[in-house]
């Protein structure tokens, strides 16, 4: 790995700035983390990694398993996933109602709220056991048999997802929903309540970075065009209505989630994972931004 120090260095620059943002209190179990918590993982496709600070220690990854669910329904089901959901950034907040009464119940793009809830009913209808199935999906990539769903998170955020409810019946009004609502909704809670820390995080990418094949056995996870298509859609549409602030300062495909947790693709050569849990007001990382855009500034390291 040639950016050890570089690493390093700026982890500990980042590290002492004064934290701003808040804990992503909404979901209460959310608010029961260590918010100075701040860890950063790289791995690159020739199999080299590094990590500094609490990278080992796991956390809700939230929004960033709507990139894992994306996947495989894509795999499942293919290009007919574009007649559910669309590709264009949204430019409203993660759980934004407005735009879907006059987009008929098609979401903007399968990263906000509601388009990974349709990716969920897509899932349901296409998976014997929804959970188990995802489940056994995301371990397959990187052989990871330790990620699982947190049950204290996902009934969490059940118990206020009161927004996320609106807009799957919203959806389901449109006839963009083929499943009970409460069986989508307990699904997607549920794949929000993953757990990993920034080390599996990164690992678990990198297939996105390889052209959609895991670096274990050389799986193919996605073909070449649809890994091509979902680096575009995180670079697009990963960070909601801070998505082009995001790419200026940073210039890589990435998805960020309210845990605080952020990763991010160099396709054909890394992923890098970081985490720090308060969030500035657009609900992303405010020292894991402030990371990856000094560590893209320094090391020119970005596909721009
Ligand atoms: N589970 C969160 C929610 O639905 C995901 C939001 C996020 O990570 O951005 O509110």
């Amino acid at each position: 790995m040639n950016h050890e120090k570089t690493i390093e260095n700026l982890y500990e620059k980042v590290k002492r700035i004064d934290s701003k943002g808040d804990l992503a209190s909404y979901i209460p179990e959310l608010a029961n983390v260590n918010s100075e918590s701040f860890g950063v993982y790289i791995s690159t496709i020739n199999s080299s990694t590094f990590g500094v600070g609490n990278y080992s220690d796991k956390f809700s990854i939230q929004s960033i398993a709507k990139v894992l669910s994306l996947s495989l329904a894509y795999r499942i089901i293919g290009e007919n996933i574009w007649k559910r959901v669309g590709v264009e950034p949204s430019g409203t907040a993660f759980n934004s109602l407005i735009q879907l009464e006059a987009d008929k119940g098609i979401p903007r793009n399968p990263f906000i709220n509601a388009g990974a809830i349709v990716v969920a009913d897509i899932l349901i209808s296409n998976l014997d056991n929804p959970k188990e199935d995802f489940l056994a999906f995301v371990r397959g990539i990187s052989n990871d048999s330790e990620i699982n769903y947190s049950t204290d998170i996902s009934l969490s955020e059940k118990s206020v997802g009161f927004r996320n409810v609106a807009l799957c019946n919203l959806i389901k009004s449109f006839g963009n929903i083929e499943n009970d609502p409460s069986d989508v909704l307990d699904f997607y809670f549920h794949l929000c309540s993953l757990e990993m820390n920034c080390k599996q995080l990164s690992e678990l990418f990198i297939f996105l970075a390889n052209d959609g094949c895991s670096l274990f056995e050389g799986k193919e996870i996605l073909s070449q065009s649809q890994s091509k298509r979902v680096n575009a859609l995180m670079q697009t549409c990963g960070f909601y209505d801070e998505s082009g602030e995001f790419a200026f300062k940073v210039g890589l495909p990435s998805k960020s989630g309210v845990g605080g947790g952020i990763v991010a693709i160099h396709p054909k050569q890394y992923t890098i994972a970081v985490w720090s849990p308060r969030l500035n007001k657009k609900g992303n990382s405010y020292k894991g931004i402030k990371f990856l855009e000094e560590f893209t500034t320094k090391t020119k390291l970005s596909i721009f």
